[in-house]
């Protein structure tokens, strides 16, 4: 019975964070994109915070209550991986075929997607924002209830390394809900659309893949990793988030007024007079600094657990290579058709595309 359950928890979970979404109190923002075939400004509601902080409470009410264990959800991952994968597929499925076709093969529109952005309730909810809020949510219960089983199983021989693992993965997603507002401004919303790559991505793979490190050594005995070397890989995170946050929000800051400074640095910036982009800061680090802070951050969190030689955990920051490197070529092909002969200015200005001196 509980493995049925399971299988169908991920659908309810998500049902549920779309009507949190639509009815918790939001705030209302305008995004970076246009409307189609307008010059207006698309509009947000966002609450991701509110909905994330409920549903917390709600996992832990439940446990305190003892009417649903606190390891419920590593206990039966395996089943609800499978359903989240089975509506991941009818989720894809669903907001691709009613719209008109993009590309010449079905698959290739299943994959990528048809529609660039969807709306509900006169824009209460936007299909993208709920897809990343329903997988940092579901990543935030699973990292939860994985460190929970281990707790429960070790008791007071646990790993201290599995906690402060399960307490960066919490960091990373509070700071994404904090900054949501932020992720309107990236390469999600202006550049994808709405398919298989960003719906099942969000749906199944962002909730269960990115919580492989923990998945993969809760159930090993406590490494004893010393103190001094945990607080290296603090470190290496918090140089990551540091140049992730920074990066994004210096952007983030200077395309909402190019004038402003962000921590002390005035933004300077090259320009044909139609556009202008920014040189110094983080963006005069390399073109995508915040690409290696993404790649830090999952190092940090993966060494963490304390099994620097088991090769499970490394896919979490290996992942981040593989998509963040082709991505970052495609950026560049994306700003040489907008920019133009000011992109070639400004490589040679900052020459390095993600990790200073070497690429
Ligand atoms: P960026 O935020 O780097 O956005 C690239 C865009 O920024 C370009 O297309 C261009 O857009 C603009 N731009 C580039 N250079 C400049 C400049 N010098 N001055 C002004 N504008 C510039 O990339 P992403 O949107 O891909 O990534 C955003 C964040 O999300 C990153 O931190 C990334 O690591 C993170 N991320 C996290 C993932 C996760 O799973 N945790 C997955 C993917 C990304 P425009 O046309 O608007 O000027």
């Amino acid at each position: 019975m509980d493995k049925t359950v399971a299988f169908f928890v991920p659908t309810l979970l998500y049902f549920a964070l779309f009507i949190l979404n639509g009815f918790l109190p939001g705030h209302w923002v305008k995004g970076y994109i246009t409307k189609p075939d307008s010059t207006e400004k698309m509009t947000y509601r966002l609450n991701g915070i509110v909905v994330f902080l409920v549903a917390v409470m709600v996992w832990y009410l439940l446990g305190r209550f003892d009417l649903i264990s606190y390891d419920w959800l590593y206990r039966y991952r395996w089943f609800e991986l499978s359903g989240a994968f089975t509506f991941g597929i009818f989720f894809s499925l669903a907001v691709v075929i009613p719209y008109p076709s993009v590309k010449k093969s079905f698959w290739t529109d299943f994959y990528l997607g048809r529609i660039e952005n969807l709306q509900f309730w006169n824009g209460r909810i936007d299909a993208k924002m709920w897809l990343y809020l329903v997988g940092a949510i579901t990543l935030e219960l699973n990292t939860l209830s994985f460190a929970a089983h281990h707790w429960m199983v070790y008791g007071a021989q646990a790993s201290q390394g599995i906690y402060l693992t399960a307490i960066l993965l919490t960091y990373f997603v509070i700071d994404y809900m904090t900054f949501e507002e932020v992720h309107l401004y990236t390469y999600d919303l202006f550049a994808e659309r709405v398919g298989f790559k960003l719906g099942w991505g969000c749906l199944v793979f962002y909730p269960y893949f990115y919580a492989i490190s923990l998945w993969s050594t809760i159930n090993l005995p406590n490494p004893n990793t010393p103190h001094w070397l945990l607080g290296i890989y603090v470190l290496i995170f918090f140089v990551g988030w540091g140049l992730s946050r920074g990066a994004n929000m210096q952007k983030y800051f200077f395309k909402k007024n190019p004038e402003k400074a962000f921590l002390g640095i005035v933004p300077e910036t090259i320009t044909d007079g139609n556009n202008q982009l920014l040189v110094n800061g983080f963006w005069g680090i390399s073109r995508h600094v915040n690409y290696l802070g993404e790649i830090l951050m999952g190092t940090g969190i993966i060494l963490c657990t304390g099994y620097p030689t088991l090769i499970w955990p490394w896919l979490y920051p290996l992942y981040y290579v593989v998509l963040l490197f082709p991505r970052q070529i495609d950026d560049d092909k994306r700003c040489v058709l907008k920019y133009g002969e000011l992109w070639d200015e400004y490589k040679q200005k900052v020459p390095y595309r993600i990790i200073p001196f070497i690429y």
